[in-house]
């Protein structure tokens, strides 16, 4: 009975640990930006550790990795549960690298109990999820649900001025078949929900609905410099006076629509930047989120409407680029289902949720059916070499994962 089979939570975290040690972080984290010598090593580990258990692999010309284990029916298109193995450059150790591993321990608990699917699984491994060696986040997910061109992709260039193109072939991951066209039949991604609401809840499994809609922005203000010593208070023309008010009312704006909005100015830089020049000029970065598109919108429209007011009469001009528009996303009820029962099925404490930040599974879900499960991690703390979990949880979400793996695999409709 596959109903009885669960995965082995020791070898889970040991295969997180053993990950962990490409490209250790400076703080107990991990530091594996997207293509680099590091995630090579990482990928190599992890492309091994798929072949020892007999999975073929496939790697298309965007990098991702697309490990399978045949099923009855190969002809059926495949379930596949995975993430990402690139990290933030303080990076931790769990922040897309236990969906992937997750899956790949699911894949070997099937390898173990000899269990065949009707459909085959896969387990997947996305490029550049990250964006912060080659922004924007999350490409190569994009590119396969059709939201990137593969050339705009390719020329993406890190701080150095490599370009993703180059540094995928000089990895040796450049594969041959064209990114989106390799079949998809449900996607299943787990991930530590890099909040704090099911710590705070003491649930184990986040049964994860949805995704938020993201608005970017860039924002230059332009005033002008003058002497700080020698322009009098009234009539200065202060751009970073000027932003300083836009952060607060930037903080207030989410506030009033608490609690689902979120908003961020996480970037910033000032000219001339010198402690007796008046800043003639900033530049700084907006981050909006909300669940929902229609609030998101008001957000939008109100995050324009006050930046306008709170310039008026300052000297200062400002212009907003609006950079990324993300719509919210909603994930496919078939794969929730499979997700819910099998949290229910292993008696898991459980909640639906939302996931507060942006995932591949947000971008293919525009093209195949996908879903995701989240696990606590503690204090909601992700992007931080501290970031921790407990591997009850790992091994709890794991289960999930495995469960709702085989009823997808095996359903009739597929
Ligand atoms: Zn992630």
């Amino acid at each position: 009975m596959t109903e009885a089979i669960r995965v082995n939570g020791q070898r889970l975290w040991d295969s997180i640990m053993a990950m962990a040690e490409i490209g250790p972080g400076e703080f107990g984290g991990s530091r594996r930006l997207a293509l680099t010598d590091e995630d090579r090593e990482g990928r190599d580990l992890f492309v091994r550790w798929c072949e020892e258990i007999g999975c073929g692999i496939e790697i298309d010309d965007m990098g991702n990795i697309f490990a399978r284990r045949a099923g009855r029916d190969d002809s059926l298109p495949p379930v596949v549960a995975g993430s990402h193995l690139d990290t933030q450059p303080h990076g931790g150790k769990f922040d897309g690298i236990y969906g992937v591993l997750a899956a790949l321990e699911a894949v070997r608990s099937l390898h173990d109990y000899d269990v065949t699917t009707e459909a085959p699984v896969e387990i997947v491994v996305w490029t550049n999820e990250e964006g912060s060696r080659f922004a924007p986040a999350m490409i190569a997910s994009g590119v396969y649900a059709g939201l990137f061109d593969k050339e705009y992709a390719w020329s993406r260039t890190d701080s150095d001025g490599k370009t993703l193109g180059e540094e995928l072939r000089r990895i040796g991951y450049m594969g041959e078949s064209p990114c989106g066209e390799h079949a998809i039949g449900a996607l299943l991604e787990a991930h530590i929900e890099q909040g704090p609401i099911l710590e705070a809840e003491q649930r184990q499994i986040g049964v994860v609905v949805g995704g938020q809609g993201v608005r970017w922005y860039d924002v230059h203000l332009r005033g002008l410099d003058s002497h700080a010593g020698s322009t009098p208070m009234p009539g200065r023309r202060d751009a970073l006076v000027a932003c300083a008010e836009i952060i607060s009312a930037v903080r207030a704006l989410a506030l009033e629509f608490a609690p689902d909005a979120v908003s961020t100015v996480g970037k910033m830089s000032v000219m001339p930047n010198s402690r007796n020049t008046i800043p003639g000029e900033v530049f700084f970065t907006v981050d909006l989120r909300h669940p929902d598109d229609e609030v998101l919108a008001k957000l939008d429209r109100q995050f324009r409407a006050r930046t306008a007011a709170l310039l008026d009469g300052q000297g200062v001009e400002g212009e907003i680029e609006e950079i990324w528009n993300n719509p919210a996303v909603q994930f496919d009820a078939q794969c929730i289902a499979a997700v819910e029962q099998a949290t229910r099925a292993l008696g898991y404490s459980n909640r639906q949720i939302v996931s507060g930040a942006g995932h591949d599974a947000c971008q293919v879900c525009r093209v195949a059916p996908a879903s995701m499960i989240f696990v606590p991690c503690a204090g909601g703390l992700s992007h931080n070499e501290a970031e921790s979990a407990e591997p009850e949880d790992l091994e709890a979400g794991c289960n999930v994962l495995l469960q709702a793996m085989i009823s997808l695999a095996n359903r009739p409709s597929i």
